[in-house]
């Protein structure tokens, strides 16, 4: 349950498997492919997806790139770039919320009606979960509360820990 009238999802596992119109790759400003969950999309999605990477001449940190699913289940690939935590007084903050605002509207855009996103900047990048996972809720709220395309979003954890962090910021923010 929770968020946004039950359009908000919490899933552990691995993104590259669900069955969504777009997935979000957490990549970096090359969008040549990377490790953690770029490296798991690149594989699963086949060369083709990094042949169309090379064409989009890399993404500016906070922004977002589409790029077809190939072999996925999805349909879609939003390559959002997120900050490298530096402490949090390099912008972090407001460049990992503009990553979240960048791939709902491609979503919205897209006419995507679902999207997964992983925990953005959490891994490799160093941003501590708890603040990113309030940020990414709180956008994702806010875009949900003003289009209605995406209808679901879903936040994928790759840990149990993560899933309780999302599943707690839910519960706190959902109407009564
Ligand atoms: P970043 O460089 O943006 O920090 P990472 O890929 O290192 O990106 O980590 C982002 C998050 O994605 C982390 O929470 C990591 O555990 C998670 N992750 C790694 N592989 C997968 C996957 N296959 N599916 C979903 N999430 C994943």
């Amino acid at each position: 349950m929770g968020g946004a009238g039950g359009r908000i999802r919490v899933v552990k596992g691995d993104i590259t498997t669900l069955a969504v119109d777009a997935i979000v790759n957490a990549a970096n400003e090359s969008l040549l492919g990377g490790g953690g969950v770029d490296g798991a999309i690149h594989r699963a999605a086949g060369p083709g997806l990094l042949a169309e990477c090379r064409g989009l001449y890399g993404c500016e940190t906070g922004s977002a790139k589409a790029t077809a699913g190939y072999r996925l289940p999805a349909r879609w690939v939003f390559h959002a770039v997120g900050p490298v935590w530096a402490g949090g007084g390099r912008g972090e903050p407001g460049l990992l919320a503009s990553c979240y605002r960048s791939c709902l509207a491609l979503a919205r855009d897209a006419g995507a009606r679902s999207v997964a996103f992983p925990a953005i900047s959490t891994g490799v990048y160093g941003y501590p979960i708890e603040a990113a996972a309030g940020i990414a809720v709180r956008e994702v709220q806010g875009f949900l509360g003003t289009f209605p395309v995406p209808e679901t979003v879903v936040f994928c954890c790759f840990s149990d820990r993560d899933r309780e962090i999302y599943e707690t910021l839910l519960e706190k923010t959902d109407a009564p």
